[in-house]
């Protein structure tokens, strides 16, 4: 089993990494793209974004959702937000809010493939040949749309609210997740030394995804499908009760 400690630049050096990922949007928003994925479907082609989402699946199989703790674009705009409003987002039942997003619109691209006679041909740099996403001005409305959307809802839903509710990536590493969890492989995840808690509620305070940390540590239960293993609340608490570890564990 791999147990790691507190480290005091980890923090700084995740908020590094996303907000540069949120400068580079503009360049990789394609490859993120739900519509990409839907007009490739229709046109039989295997894309960047096909390609990408099934990643996400594969890696959550290992790493949970680390992607959007430590790499996506999304989150940089989002935890950005936290300088205008730290409200706690509600999660809960609203997080449910995302499948009936997701769920139709996988219905789409099965529809779509279907009606192409299946996937034929793989180009990554469908819809973005020059490699870049925003490669002309009629592109930044999409970015304009989807940055705003992040914007709004972090700032009047909740932190990260985006995440919680509108995502449509989120999905693919959840499942990855819950067949992980299923299958007992070894992957990364969140321990906890319950015993050791003082009640102090920092980890519950700093959590990005506004989950109630404490309570996951009480209820010896370190496992919740919002959380993106950022590390937080590991290289917050006063104790050392958290940890990140890799093994076959929950
Ligand atoms: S939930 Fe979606 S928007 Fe948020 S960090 Fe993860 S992939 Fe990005
Ligand atoms: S920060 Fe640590 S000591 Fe404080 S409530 Fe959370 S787990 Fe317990
Ligand atoms: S529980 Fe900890 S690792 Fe998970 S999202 Fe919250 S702060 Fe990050």
């Amino acid at each position: 089993m791999i147990k790691t400690k507190q480290h005091p630049k980890r923090q700084a050096t995740r908020k590094a990494l996303i907000f540069i990922s949120l400068l580079l949007f503009p360049i990789t928003m394609n490859y993120l793209s739900p519509y990409v994925v839907i007009d490739g479907a229709f046109q039989g082609i295997i894309n960047g974004s096909f390609v990408v989402f099934g990643l996400f699946f594969i890696s959550a199989l290992f790493v949970g959702r680390l992607w959007c703790g430590w790499l996506c674009p999304a989150a940089g705009l989002g935890e950005a937000c936290f300088m205008i409003s730290e409200k706690p987002a509600r999660g809960g039942r609203f997080n449910w809010i995302k499948w009936g997003i997701w769920i139709p619109w996988i219905g789409i691209i099965i529809y779509g493939a279907l009606s192409a006679g299946g996937y034929t041909s793989i180009n990554l740099l469908y819809q973005t040949e020059s490699g870049v996403s925003v490669d002309e001005p009629a592109r930044y409305i999409i970015y304009y749309i989807v940055v705003g959307a992040v914007f709004v809802l972090s700032i009047t839903a909740g932190k990260r609210a985006f995440c919680h509710y509108g995502c449509w990536m989120a999905p693919f590493m959840i499942l990855g997740r819950k067949v992980r969890n299923a299958l007992k492989t070894p992957a990364l995840h969140l321990q906890a030394d319950t015993d050791a808690c003082i009640h102090c509620k920092k980890c519950s305070q700093v959590c990005p995804m506004s989950l109630d940390v404490h309570e996951m540590v009480q209820s010896e239960n370190m496992e919740n499908s919002e959380c993106i293993l950022c590390g937080s609340c590991v290289d917050t608490c006063p104790q050392d009760v958290i940890h990140y570890a890799f093994d076959r564990n929950l």
